[in-house]
C-alpha cells in the first residue's frame, strides 16, 4: 500500500540549477526513508530566471513579490499542501508571497536558524547574493531566533554575489572561484564565525562540509529539502 504524503510545491527556477537539486534531494530522501519504489508528491512551478534576475538587479521587490505570490497561487490550485521557495534571496518578499496563499509557506531563514540553534551556536558568517548579505530581511530574522551573522567585506560581497550570477546559476563551478570562496570562509573565521551559512541555493555546488571539516556548515538547500519532506511524511507540522 501507497503511504500518504502530503504534496510539496516547489516555488523554483532561481535558478534552475538549484530546484534540480530540490528535486533530486526531495525523491532521494523519501525513498531512503520508504523504500521501495517510493519517492515525493511534487510540484514544481519553476519561474524564468531571468525576469526574477533583472527584478534583484533593479531592485523592483514590489513587482517580484507580485509575480511569485503569482506563481505560490498557482502551486496552491494545483494542490500543493505548502511551500517552499528554492532561492534563498527571494525571501526578501516572503510576507507577499506567505499573505497570498492559505497553505502553509516554509521559511527557509527559520529552517536554517533552528538547525544553528541545534548546534549551539550563536554567530555564523553568512555567504549568499548581495541582498541576503547586505539586507535586514536575512539577518534581522536569524536575529529573531538568537543567531548573529558575520558577512564578507565590500568588495568580498561583490565577488561572491558575482560568482553566483556568473557561474552557480547557470550551473557551473570552477577551481578558482571555490577557492576565492573558500579564502573568504577563512576571512569569516577570522572574524568570528563559529559557522557557515551556505545562503544561496547554488552554494552547495561549489563548497561544502568536506572543505572545512572543523567549521558546522549549514547548506539551506540540505536543510530546506531536510524540513519539506520532514513535513510530506507527516513528521513535522511546522
Ligand atoms: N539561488 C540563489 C539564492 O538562494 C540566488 C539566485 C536568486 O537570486 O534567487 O539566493
Amino acid at each position: 500500500m501507497s503511504p500518504e504524503l502530503d504534496t510539496i510545491g516547489v516555488l523554483g527556477g532561481m535558478a534552475s540549477a538549484s530546484t534540480v537539486e530540490y528535486y533530486r534531494l526531495i525523491d532521494q530522501s523519501i525513498n531512503d526513508e520508504l523504500g521501495g519504489h517510493n519517492d515525493g508528491e511534487v510540484l514544481i512551478r519553476s519561474v524564468n530566471f531571468g525576469e526574477i534576475e533583472r527584478f534583484i538587479r533593479n531592485q523592483e521587490w514590489e513587482t517580484a513579490g507580485e509575480r511569485l505570490a503569482a506563481a505560490a497561487q498557482e502551486l496552491e490550485a494545483g494542490g500543493a499542501d505548502f511551500i517552499v521557495m528554492a532561492t534563498n534571496t527571494m525571501h526578501k518578499v516572503a510576507p507577499a508571497i506567505a499573505d497570498a496563499v492559505t497553505i502553509p509557506f516554509v521559511h527557509l531563514v527559520d529552517v536554517t536558524a533552528d538547525a544553528i540553534t541545534d548546534a549551539g551556536l550563536e554567530t555564523v558568517g553568512l555567504l549568499g547574493t548581495q541582498p541576503t548579505m547586505e539586507q535586514p530581511f536575512y539577518r534581522d530574522r536569524l536575529a529573531e531566533h538568537g543567531v548573529d551573522v558575520v558577512v564578507p567585506d565590500r568588495a568580498d560581497r561583490e565577488t561572491v554575489d558575482e560568482i553566483i550570477f556568473e557561474e552557480l546559476t547557470h550551473g557551473e563551478t570552477s577551481e578558482r572561484s571555490r577557492r576565492t570562496y573558500l579564502r573568504v570562509v577563512d576571512d569569516l573565521v577570522e572574524d568570528g564565525a563559529e559557522g557557515l551559512v551556505l545562503g544561496c541555493t547554488e552554494i552547495e555546488l561549489l563548497i561544502g562540509q568536506d572543505d572545512r571539516p572543523a567549521l558546522p556548515m549549514f547548506d539551506t538547500t540540505a536543510l530546506h529539502v531536510e524540513r519539506a519532506v520532514e513535513r510530506s511524511l507527516g513528521y513535522r507540522r511546522c
